[in-house]
């Protein structure tokens, strides 16, 4: 990969890309559900297309793009995208000029993110690894950390949240996402938006599995992260927009956490 970059946009040469994902030989007690990753290897190819399974990530991307933006400029910045997915967002922080590492555990998503990486003439380091595995490498050496979508198919959670914890500086910023657990995250995530509106795949999550923001608290004060603001992105049917709405943390919402110096 070539270091080449502008003032405000990474970009490589195609001809000099070489694959950084490396099959890893899985160590046993990871903290890795294997159906969870199976889920998204079925769907990797279709990761860019903005009509398919992916359209609620790619709607709310650049809210939530913007959001980082504004509280943590990212041009310049290294950032980790744990549990990157197709690279949805590690290439619209890439865009901004952020130098990105994009991690997940998922093979056919990292080979999907590694391709339009280079469609999209960006420099990104994607690595097949998990947030334990990568913290213990690379403790403290990131401005920024984001975790979006991802925590609530990890067997433990707070696990992710402390190495995430570990890999930022000191002073650094940490962005979370996840989906609420109640009745009514229960009707518009699962039983809305994948039984009746189709939005995502059936099972895509496990009612059990999502996360109360007083739970993914609890694991920030453990890690000794404090929580700066919190805002829900809601979803409107009739106009079929998201916003940022920082009333409602009901189903999806996104914390901003900063570790302390
Ligand atoms: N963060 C991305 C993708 C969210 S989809 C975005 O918001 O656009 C959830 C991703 O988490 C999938 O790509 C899945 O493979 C990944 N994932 C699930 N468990 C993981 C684990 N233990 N370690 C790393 N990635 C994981």
């Amino acid at each position: 990969m070539t270091n080449a970059k502008s003032a405000n946009h990474r970009s490589r040469d195609p001809s000099t890309v070489q694959s950084t994902i490396q099959p890893t030989i899985q160590p046993i007690m990871q903290n890795v559900d294997a159906s969870e990753i199976a889920k998204f290897e079925v769907l990797a190819h279709r990761w860019w297309d903005k009509s398919s399974e992916f359209k609620p990530l790619h709607d709310i991307n650049p809210l939530r793009a913007n959001f980082i933006d504004k509280r943590s400029p990212v041009a310049e910045k290294k950032i980790i995208d744990v549990g990157c997915g197709g690279g949805i967002l590690s290439e619209a922080l890439a865009q901004r000029g952020a130098i990105v590492t994009g991690i997940d555990m998922g093979d056919a998503p990292l080979a999907v993110a590694e391709l339009h990486a280079l469609e999209s003439q960006l420099e990104i380091e994607y690595q097949k690894i998990t947030a334990e595995e990568i913290a213990e490498q690379r403790e403290q050496q990131y401005d920024i950390v984001t975790c979006l979508e991802m925590l609530e198919h990890v067997p433990e959670p707070n696990k992710v949240v402390e190495a995430c914890a570990k890999l930022c500086k000191p002073g650094g910023h940490l962005y979370f996402a996840t989906i609420n657990r109640n009745p009514k995250s229960y009707l518009f995530a699962i039983l809305g938006a994948e039984h009746i509106l189709g939005l995502l795949p059936k099972g895509t999550h496990d009612y059990e599995k999502l996360i109360k923001p007083s739970e993914l608290h609890s694991w920030l004060r453990n890690a000794n992260l404090l929580l700066q603001e919190a805002t829900g992105m809601t979803y409107n049917p009739l106009s079929k927009k998201y916003k940022m709405n920082p009333n409602d943390l009901t189903v999806n919402y996104l914390l901003h956490v900063i570790k302390p110096d």
